[in-house]
């Protein structure tokens, strides 16, 4: 909600966008999601989803893609960072 706010607030179009999340969207934001014309929703966790938001997510044919971490390859970039920092 707060991302779809701020891009109305500094002009910037939502239409067409693809916008990542940490949790599943619930049915609230799922809407205001597809209102604001987003054709992407990429997520990291699954949490209490709703049917009801997958069902309207799928019929305006918005690309719904779970995130799967790698927690080796975040503990390389962690590693990495930090050894470039000293
Ligand atoms: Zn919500």
């Amino acid at each position: 909600m707060n991302a779809i706010l701020q891009c109305a607030k500094f002009g910037e179009p939502t239409d067409g966008a693809e916008i990542y999340v940490t949790d599943f969207p619930c049915l609230q934001c799922t809407k205001m999601l597809l209102q604001a014309g987003i054709k992407k929703i990429y997520y990291l966790r699954n949490y209490h989803n709703d049917p009801y938001a997958m069902s309207l997510i799928e019929k305006k044919h918005v690309t719904l893609t779970h995130v799967e971490l790698d927690a080796e390859a975040i503990e390389r970039a962690s590693v990495d960072a930090y050894l470039a920092g000293h």
